[in-house]
């Protein structure tokens, strides 16, 4: 499919040629590719606060942010600053370094966690916190739900098997059997499903991991209680609670999504994990939880796990400036931008005859659009994410792209805006809405 546009994009289309012929797809990781929407990636030159700019020298506000890390917005002044006088005095040593003291001090001082250890990617996160959940408790099993997403780990890229309570099939070749033998894949939000594994294979149940709240299904809230009740069973079961927060944490709120329910409800998951906005845009992730359990990795205990990269001082000093610049007024205002930007979103659809959903987690937010005549008033699971209007979306997007506002390119995304999104980005994003809804009403 190729997407019309008013703009000049051959710089970026004869990247992407180049690209393609030397990297698959063109793209290093497979949503940049366009292959949802259509059409021919923009390839950025620079980025400063709100604002994205292509090779072709076109302008977008930006509502992607990395795919949610740029919480403050790009290339922030105090972020730059402390990132080049970290590069200047070395980029990697191999050895401890004080910033990792800092930014997991920052970590256990937001969160429930007692202690951390860093990774370069949430991928590795969540790989090591399910081998640290296995190794504590000496069982096999990892229960996943459909639609979350937790990295391109074997064990965890498994669909749902033909019934309830069966075992995982790999969701893409190169993945053996055996590597998702021991997963099993649960309906989101589905309490009696979990019950029922739990009643069945609850002595092999390592742990549960679930994101605190699913966006890479497009934004999914728990229902009411649903993490406090997959806490329950677990600590009833023996087996742990993982909760991903690669893409919540530090972001959904300034607790990450345990503040939207956890700090709340008074429940603590066993292990965290955490990525994006704690690296400020550069490699960085980490996993975490009670000492105990953090105590059983190498080399304090037995459990393996490493990385040579793993705290690196530059990506480190990103993360702790950004957290340290991450206050309470900024995720205020990046709420109200959210709010604006989601409510504008919905009234121009709706304007337009177009049947939408908005789904909202603290500063998140996504927006489901649906066929003509669709009954579903919330969207709770991976089917439901399922019965959005595709098409409708890709055109909804292409326009606003020509408009000059870069949305996710596929519709099981969030929308991440920033603390730079000030008035006049905000106010660019709502001219833009009412031709993208009636061309995504075409
Ligand atoms: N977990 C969640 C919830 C994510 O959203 C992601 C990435 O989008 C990951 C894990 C994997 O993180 P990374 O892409 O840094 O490996």
């Amino acid at each position: 499919m190729t997407a019309p546009t008013s703009r000049p994009t051959a710089r970026s289309a004869d990247l992407f040629a180049r690209a393609s012929a030397v990297t698959p797809g063109g793209v290093n990781s497979p949503v940049r590719a366009f292959g949802a929407v259509g059409g021919t990636p923009r390839f950025i030159a620079s980025a400063q606060g709100a604002w994205l700019t292509d090779v072709d020298g076109n302008e977008y506000v930006d509502l992607v942010g990395s795919w949610g890390p740029m919480l403050l917005g790009h290339a922030h002044p105090e972020v730059i600053e402390a990132v080049q006088a970290a590069v200047a005095r070395g980029t990697s040593y191999g050895t401890p370094t004080e910033p990792e003291v800092l930014l997991a001090e920052e970590i256990v001082a937001r969160t429930p966690v007692e202690r951390v250890r860093f990774t370069s990617s949430g991928t590795e996160a969540t790989m090591s916190a399910i081998r640290l959940a296995r190794g504590a408790t000496g069982r096999d099993v990892v229960v996943k739900f459909a639609g979350c997403y937790h990295g391109h780990v074997d064990a965890l890229l498994a669909s749902a098997g033909s019934g309830l309570a069966t075992f995982a099939v790999p969701g893409t070749p190169g993945v053996p059997q055996s590597a998702t033998d021991l997963t099993m894949v649960l309906p989101y939000n589905d309490r009696a499903a979990v019950e029922r594994v739990f009643a069945e294979h609850g002595d092999r149940i390592a742990c549960v991991i679930t994101e605190a709240t699913p966006g890479n299904m497009g934004v999914v809230n728990p229902e009411p209680g649903f993490n406090a009740f997959l806490a329950a069973t677990c600590a009833a079961h023996g087996a742990l609670f993982v909760s991903d927060e690669v893409m919540t944490g530090f972001r959904a709120t300034k607790r990450g999504g345990w503040g939207l329910d956890g700090a709340v409800e008074g429940w603590v998951p066993d292990l965290m994990t955490f990525g994006k906005v704690m690296g400020g845009g550069l490699p960085a992730a980490a996993f975490g939880g009670r000492a105990d359990l953090m105590g059983l990795l190498s080399p304090e205990g037995p459990v393996y796990q490493a990385g040579t990269l793993s705290g690196n001082p530059v990506a480190t000093t990103a993360g702790l400036t950004t957290l340290r610049l991450a206050t309470d007024e900024v995720y205020a205002h990046v709420d109200a931008v959210a709010t604006t930007i989601s409510e504008a979103a919905s009234a121009a659809l709706g304007e337009a005859g177009v049947p939408h959903l908005v789904q909202r987690a603290g500063t998140m937010f996504s927006i489901f659009l649906l066929e003509q005549g669709s009954t579903l008033t919330a969207v709770r699971d991976f089917d439901e994410a399922g019965r959005q209007h595709l098409p409708a979306y890709a055109a909804f997007f292409h326009a606003m792209l020509d408009a000059g506002v870069h949305l996710p390119p596929s519709a099981y995304e969030v929308w991440f805006c920033s603390a730079a999104h000030d008035e006049r980005a905000v106010q660019h994003v709502l001219a833009a809405l009412p031709a993208a809804a009636r061309a995504a009403a075409a």
